[in-house]
């Protein structure tokens, strides 16, 4: 009986791009959904801008742009991202739109109109207000004294000095960070969410603590113990009193980026609110765009599908945001009579090389963009995440060393070289066609290796794709083993021997087909690629039968170099322009040709890349370009700025162009350039480089010992070619 599930992610605040813990979320939850697309259940699976809050408004102002265009600025950057790491959502939208707008008011009417009593309480505050910007702050945006220990310059919720917690009224000469005016205290009417009403406090207690809907415990052990804590009254060690479940203020007054309260002019849900309620609004957004999955077929509303007592709902979350979604949300759902979620699967944090803790601010770690933008294989990562992710609420860290090995030595070299190792002598001596009768050994094998079908899927239903992928080589080794016992190299120097030779290989081209389903979750694109080249689907979890035969094998991934892992955490360039006179000379480095080893009897210096198919030709969008204007670039006697034309247009109609550098300064003056047509690589990830945005590749022949073959030539296309116009 298939299910129907309706998944989604934390909602990223749209103040910022995409770091990796954001990433990793999404590889975990991604996993998960097409594990289950596999399984035949029917999977919505949706994400959205969360829009809402003091922190945009302020920093939209400071960008001298409206909220509106700087959370769209936002959202236009999340596309490459997703699509660059596999992240298969259904749908994405904003809790800025008209559905979170109309389902975050009902949800509150529905709270505030309860005929056994209003669970929404009015109560009159005193906060802060900065008479200068004429609005109230927001704790962060209150600074003074610390009242403890004098440290200056301290926010008004804690001492970053001291470490002590207090209220911003405890502030020793406060000031606003956003005037530096003296703020004045003032009375605010707030609206209240009161979970501490016993009616709440038994459902949570119930809801957190309790079984699920099929009788096991719902929430991680982890989870639900820290939980736990928050529901008592008690002293704790260090003296403090804990007065359980607190009401919560879910009201800002104006002026907020948010959404007004109904009947309430002028107050605005509290960001925290209306941001989870994105989630429906996200899924709204998608049942009216007509995408929705059901086993129903496609006639239910959005209103029956979410009533519904077969939709199941999960939410994926990382631990900064359990209270959240573990006491807020399931508490506006269930007594504004909505259905709550079945579960809230929480994970830990991931840190990067020895537990440097992931800081935006500090720009350390690993930038996801440059990833892609090196040339990186995102399905290394997936598999790398995926072989470190168990069910369990606990930090990982991501190791260069660690990531190298597992890549090359067990993706590459237990799994992917299976197929490689087979596949041209099926091709050569049998055209291609496999038998079927694979001798006692090889059946033997390929029974255990379809065996574990079912011990796979217990794993990533259970989100333990660790034990997954450990499983998974295992297996491999077992195959590795099977082919240094049958020789296939040795087999294939006599004839008289082409019964077994055929025999192993079929083997292992089924043994490869059976592993390459149980990765599929963790490597759609390669599964991809193997269903072209054995013929049958990738995207079922259960196929019957044996592969019959296979397409001529092509280079299905490439290793990791050290050159790679160097550029990935080389720190980054800053953005102003340095002082020429300090700058250190740039280590350029070199991406994709790295994995090609030079050769210097090969043509041009290099031995050619690996065979790729017309599909992976095609995912490079080659476009003629114009260069409009070129310029040499201030404080580097490499880069040239171009400016193209390549034939495009704004949402007005208006021709616009691409700002790209180019290090071709050595070979070219900028007024040679301007006016000539040449070759850009359109749909390269944008690079932010040290003097600004790249926004594309020039295209340009050099040879691969730079030292003894100087030179780098731009393409120049024939006469007619026309700005615009596709290279195939
Ligand atoms: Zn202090």
């Amino acid at each position: 009986m298939p299910r129907q599930l309706f998944v989604t992610t934390a909602l990223p605040y749209a103040n910022g791009n995409f770091h990796i813990g954001h990433i990793m979320e999404y590889i975990q939850a991604d996993i998960w959904v097409r594990f289950q697309r596999m399984q035949g259940n029917a999977v919505n699976f949706v994400g959205a801008d969360d829009t809402h809050g003091a922190p945009i408004m302020i920093a939209a102002e400071k960008a001298g742009v409206t909220p509106e265009q700087f959370v769209a600025n936002i959202a236009a950057g999340r596309k490459q991202y997703l699509d660059g790491f596999h992240i298969s959502f259904d749908n994405w939208h904003s809790t800025h739109s008209p559905e979170n707008t109309e389902l975050a008011r009902q949800i509150y009417r529905d709270l505030r109109d309860r005929a056994d009593g209003s669970l929404i309480e009015v109560r009159t505050i005193e906060q802060f207000f900065d008479p200068a910007k004429n609005m109230f702050l927001p704790d962060r945006y209150i600074k003074g004294e610390c009242p403890k220990c004098h440290a200056k310059d301290q926010y008004g919720d804690n001492c970053e000095v001291c470490g002590s917690v207090y209220a911003p009224t405890d502030l020793i000469n406060p000031f606003s960070a956003l005037s530096g005016a003296k703020p004045e205290l003032k009375n605010s009417e707030h609206f209240f969410f009161k979970l501490s009403d016993p009616r709440c406090v038994e459902f949570l207690e119930n809801w957190t603590q309790g079984p699920d809907e099929t009788g096991k415990p719902r929430l991680q052990p982890e989870v639900a113990n820290k939980i736990k804590e928050w529901f008592s009254v008690r002293t704790n060690p260090d003296g403090t009193t804990s007065e359980g479940l607190g009401d919560w203020d879910i009201s800002r007054d104006a002026p907020y980026f948010g959404i007004e309260i109904p009947d309430a002019p002028g107050k605005y849900f509290y960001v925290w609110l209306d941001a989870p309620v994105g989630y429906l609004a996200s899924l709204k957004n998608w049942f009216d765009k007509g995408g929705p999955k059901t086993k129903h077929g496609d006639t239910r509303s959005f209103d029956e599908y979410m009533a519904a007592a077969d939709t199941e709902q999960y939410h994926f979350i990382g631990k900064d945001i359990v209270t959240f979604h573990t006491l807020f949300w399931p508490a506006m759902l269930k007594f504004s009579g909505r259905k709550t979620p079945n579960n809230v699967f929480v994970h830990g944090f991931l840190t990067v090389n020895n537990g440097e803790k992931m800081s935006k601010s500090r720009g350390t770690g690993l930038d996801p963009l440059k990833y892609l933008s090196l040339g990186m294989n995102a399905e290394w990562l997936r598999y790398y995440l995926a072989a470190k992710l168990s069910n369990r609420n606990e930090d990982i860290d991501f190791n260069a060393d660690d990531f190298m090995l597992r890549v090359n030595s067990d993706l590459i070299g237990k799994f992917v070289n299976i197929a490689s190792r087979a596949a041209g002598f099926l091709t050569k001596r049998f055209d291609g066609k496999l038998t079927s009768d694979f001798g006692t050994q090889g059946s033997a094998l390929l029974a255990e290796i379809r065996g574990a079908s079912g011990a796979l899927a217990a794993n990533f239903e259970a989100r333990e794709y660790s034990k997954a992928t450990r499983e998974v080589m295992l297996l491999a080794d077992k195959v590795n083993a099977y082919v240094d016992q049958n020789k296939p190299w040795d087999l294939a120097k006599d004839v008289a021997n082409n019964e077994a030779l055929h025999q192993v290989c079929s083997v292992l081209i089924n043994a490869f087909d059976a592993l390459s389903r149980y990765l599929a979750p963790v490597l759609p694109g390669l599964a991809q690629a193997v269903q072209s080249f054995v013929g049958r689907p990738m995207d079922t979890w259960a196929v019957a039968g044996d592969v019959q035969a296979i397409q001529p094998y092509q280079h299905l991934m490439q290793r990791v170099t050290p050159e790679q892992l160097d550029a990935l955490f080389e720190p980054k360039e800053p953005l102003a322009p340095a002082e020429p006179a300090q700058a250190a000379p740039k280590k350029v480095a070199k991406s994709a040709p790295a994995a090609i080893p030079a050769d210097p009897n090969a043509p041009g210096g290099e031995a050619l890349a690996p065979t790729i198919s017309i599909d992976d030709f095609a995912k490079i969008d080659l476009r003629i370009a114009k260069i409009v204007n070129c310029e040499a670039v201030e404080g580097s006697t490499k880069l040239l700025r171009l400016t193209l034309d390549v034939g495009e247009k704004n949402a007005e109609g208006q021709p616009t162009t691409r700002n790209v550098f180019s290090g071709i300064a050595s070979m070219y003056k900028p007024e040679e350039l301007v006016g000539q047509l040449t070759v850009l690589v359109a749909n390269l990830a944008p690079r932010k480089m040290k003097f600004g945005m790249s926004e594309g590749m020039v295209m340009a022949a050099s040879h691969a010992d730079e030292g003894a073959n100087p030179g780098i030539y731009i393409l120049n296309p024939w006469p007619g070619a026309q700005p615009g116009m596709r290279i195939h």
